[in-house]
């Protein structure tokens, strides 16, 4: 799999004159956002997870960008007046592991260009097109077998012209190697080298470099005012419209999960098939494994166990995994989901009591704590979010509170993880289940156990209650062969994979802003509207909201449902059982003018019955 890019961008910018003299080329903006920062976005979108960038002309640019995508590591080229794009690139090579796409910093592409080279069986491999008739062309010559034979900007120089040059290519770390190396052997002659011209030496002497032709591919660069006007008036354009035709229908789910997810999740489902027992999906496993351990914990703190699964999976996991033999587990149920974690420990014979609040009020702390004062119990199970009605526990106090009395917590954060900052070692928690599909905004399939590392360990020898969830075996599986026990749902990882990526950019505090600024459009209309919400607005998690039926004969959840599905919403009962309610989630890939709309939606229906 490639996760590294590369973008050269040293260079000076000349031939725009005052446009870049004092701005680096790829801070010209089109459509509003520089073309450098659109390439960094595609190239995430791509699933790559690590940006080196090779800086020169005014880094500083380059510095601030870099504030603001976490994946992007600077190298500067500090001879970047005397030398060229190829002694930019040697600075960024000692960075690159295995393999990487090379990019020019003053690129303007369609995003498919990069997916044919991560397709591409050939793991050196220029991408081109047919003729642009842009001004300023590198033609490329190949053999018979489409390798890069020569390149020029003169026609004349060539036997023949297969394409032209785009300025993305996928090459190895040894490739790379080899052309620092030409670079290096001929500083004295060839002192401002392009990195094409080393690409036309090795390829041609010692180490095949492919050349792929897409015909009508759509890019260009910009060197001067020609090219960007070009940029601005056709290429941009028709980028667009093709990554709109490529655009997946927008459904916005308003339900408690699966939450909506963006394209590039749903499409990092689409990759080459692959036998879960290799060695590359183990590495890929471990990854997402070790990248959601680091959301929840410091580098070594916690492990994270995977299973083929729902959520539930995950709970079941740790009630059938955590609890020894002579365990006492004291079970708060204020929903549904403290209500199911009872039932697994009673099919489980597990020695349990629970402690039972209604789902509107905050739980009653100092009569939770007195229960576990008491001595009786040796573990305590807790939702963290009570997705039944969208409130939020108290976790931290109550879980803090556990192990100052020796009681180990176990965490239901189903629907509070990766929206909710956690960290378990702070906030005492031992054990906590997730899922997929809810927050990290993947898709369904996997279900998470976190484990501080002392706790994991802690229950080696505990009964095997379960076999294929027992939360032990799975780890000490995984760790020896680097594959799960039995089949893990491939592109789910493939998309979590791609979700834990874009959550990292984003970050939990800022998923957490974002979400918050929707449930306050949300709030804001349905006060308005004049529903009532049963919980108290001050109790409100931020990422679901529980609101009464409105009292006229006519109203039918139904009804508001297919209304709001028509219009791409999908809403959600309600599952209090005392109270007719239905329920609005605003967890997902949703953002506050989606929220708008749907409270539109809302206020017209209310307005029918
Ligand atoms: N726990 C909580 C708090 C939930 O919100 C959910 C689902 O909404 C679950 C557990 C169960 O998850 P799943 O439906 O993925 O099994
Ligand atoms: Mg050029
Ligand atoms: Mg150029």
């Amino acid at each position: 799999m490639i996760t590294q890019a590369v973008i050269m961008a040293g260079g000076l910018g000349s031939r725009l004159g005052a446009r870049t003299k004092e701005m680096p080329k790829g801070f010209l903006e089109i459509g509003g956002m520089p073309i450098v920062e659109q390439s960094v976005r595609k190239l995430i979108a791509c699933g790559i997870e690590d940006i080196i960038i090779g800086t020169g002309h005014c880094k500083e640019y380059y510095e601030e960008l870099a504030k603001k995508y976490p994946c992007i590591k600077l190298a500067h080229n500090k001879d970047y007046a005397d030398t060229s794009s190829m002694g930019t690139l040697a600075v960024c090579v000692p960075l690159v592991k295995e393999s990487a796409l090379i990019l020019e910093s003053d690129l303007l592409y369609d995003s498919i260009g990069l997916n044919v080279l991560i397709n591409e069986m050939r793991k050196d491999v220029i991408l081109s097109s047919g003729k642009t008739g842009s001004g300023d062309e590198v033609y490329l010559q190949v053999d018979g077998d489409c390798n890069l034979v020569k390149h020029s900007k003169k026609k004349e120089d060539l036997e023949s012209i297969y394409s032209e040059l785009v300025g993305i290519t996928k090459l190895t770390r040894s490739t790379l190697d080899l052309m620092v190396k030409y670079m290096n052997d001929h500083k004295a002659d060839q002192p401002k080298m392009e990195y094409e011209v080393a690409m036309s030496a090795i390829s041609s002497s010692c180490h095949k470099i492919g050349v792929r032709k897409v015909e009508y591919y759509t890019w260009c660069e910009i060197d001067d005012e020609n090219h960007l006007k070009r940029a601005v008036e056709q290429i941009y354009p028709h980028i667009l419209e093709n990554e709109s035709i490529r655009g997946i229908r927008r459904e916005v789910l308003l339900n408690p999960g699966p939450a909506t997810t963006t394209d590039s999740v749903k499409y990092a489902q689409v990759q080459a098939d692959i036998c879960p027992r290799e060695n590359e999906f183990g590495d890929i496993m471990g990854w997402i494994s070790k990248e959601l351990s680091l959301f929840v914990g410091a580098p070594g703190r916690v492990e994270t166990v995977l299973f083929g699964g729902s959520g539930t999976a995950g709970d079941e996991a740790m009630i059938s995994s955590c609890v020894p033999q002579d365990g006492k587990l004291l079970i708060v149920d204020n929903g549904a989901y403290g209500k199911r974690m009872a039932k697994m420990a009673k099919i489980y014979g597990i020695d349990y009591d629970t402690f039972v609040s209604d789902g509107i009020h905050r739980i009653d702390v100092e009569a939770l704590k007195k229960a576990i004062v008491d001595g009786k119990y040796t573990h305590m199970a807790i939702v963290y979010h009570e997705t039944t009605t969208g409130i939020l526990n108290p976790v931290p106090e109550i879980c803090r509170f556990c192990h100052e009395h020796n009681v180990v917590t176990i965490v239901d954060a189903v629907s509070a993880f990766a929206a909710v900052p956690i960290d378990m070692d702070r906030d005492c928690i031992d054990f906590m289940s997730s899922t997929s599909n809810k927050n990290i905004q993947g898709m369904a399939g996997l279900a998470f156990v976190f484990c501080r590392k002392e706790a994991l360990e802690s229950i080696k020898d505990y009964p095997m209650r379960n076999y294929y969830l027992n939360i032990y075996d799975q780890h000490h599986y995984f760790i020896k062969n680097n594959q799960m026990r039995f089949t893990p749902p491939v592109q789910t990882a493939y998309a979590l994979r791609q979700a834990i990526l874009e959550t990292k950019i984003e970050t939990i505090e800022g998923r957490y802003a974002r979400y918050t600024a929707c449930w306050k459009v949300l709030v804001e209309a349905v006060k308005r509207i004049g529903l009532k919400m049963p919980v108290p607005e001050s109790e409100h998690s931020h990422l679901i909201v529980t609101i009464m039926d409105p009292e006229s004969p006519k109203y039918n959840f139904n009804d508001l449902h297919d209304f709001a599905r028509e219009h791409g919403f999908t809403i959600y009962p309600g599952k209090l059982s005392d109270a007719p309610t239905f329920r609005i989630a605003n967890i997902g890939d949703i953002r506050p003018e989606e929220m708008r709309e749907f409270t539109v939606l809302l206020e017209q229906y209310m307005k029918t019955i």
